[in-house]
């Protein structure tokens, strides 16, 4: 299927129910771009997490003045966050791999699980050719609670740069220091070359030494460290 037949078909399927959800990459303002161009009252959604990097709110704000909208930041619960810095420090994450999947859940999955409750289908910007996971990706997943579309799965580094150029989009600036994966401030720096798209995210984790996380409870329940540690943050929050 085409990359704007996607989008026609995802809009006629979900109509009002459908979102972007995008961190303003390369791919994220193509997306958005062409949504725009079809249906400018689809709401253009990013999680805002507290620690983006700067050149990242510009890029929020270049977009806002383009299509002259309003990018809804979904941002984490307040209490959550303070219960878990307060525990943990600000910079947890560096600390274990449980410590740095517990900020991602209290200021990404859960502020984005709340706000999609409400959303039917979003568009993404995930490509084949980026590998991994993403290597066996379909125009639309509907394995998960909301239906994933990704209009640029079939598309090539250069066919986003190509489209990029023609339509003059504006381009995060972190790309030109050597960044080729961009999210939170201090969970992302630039590659080295022939090192993968996304080794500068969590830089300091060495796969090897990463574990399931798992322990067993006394009754024999198998519990990750994550899960303990989210339980004990959201338990505080309540009780603040
Ligand atoms: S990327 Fe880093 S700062 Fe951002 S939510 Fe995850 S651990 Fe926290």
């Amino acid at each position: 299927m085409q990359t704007q037949d996607v989008i026609r078909a995802a809009i006629a399927e979900f109509g009002p129910s459908l979102a972007v959800l995008t961190s303003f990459q390369r791919e994220g303002i193509v997306i958005t771009d062409m949504v725009m161009q079809t249906d400018a009252s689809i709401p253009i959604l990013t999680i805002d997490t507290g620690r983006l990097p700067t050149a990242t709110h510009r890029m929020i704000h270049a977009v806002e003045e383009r299509y002259g909208i309003t990018v809804e930041r979904i941002q984490p619960d307040e209490a959550e966050v303070s219960s878990m810095v307060s525990s943990h420090g600000r910079n947890l994450f560096y600390d274990s791999v449980a410590q740095r999947m517990l900020c991602c859940n209290v200021r990404k999955v859960r502020p984005l699980a709340r706000r999609m409750a409400g959303v039917g289908a979003y568009f993404v910007g995930l490509r084949r050719e980026q590998g991994g996971e993403r290597a066996g990706i379909e125009e639309f997943d509907r394995s998960g609670p909301q239906v994933k579309v990704s209009p640029l799965a079939g598309w090539t580094a250069a066919d986003v740069e190509r489209y990029t150029r023609d339509r003059d989009l504006p381009v995060h600036e972190l790309y030109a220091e050597g960044y080729t994966s961009i999210g939170c401030d201090p969970c992302t720096r630039a590659v080295a070359l022939g090192e993968s798209e996304r080794a500068g995210r969590w830089w300091w984790e060495d796969e090897a030494n990463k574990e399931c996380g798992l322990h067993f409870t006394a009754d024999g329940r198998a519990e990750r460290t994550v899960d303990v540690l989210l339980r004990d943050v959201l338990t505080r929050s309540v009780a603040a």
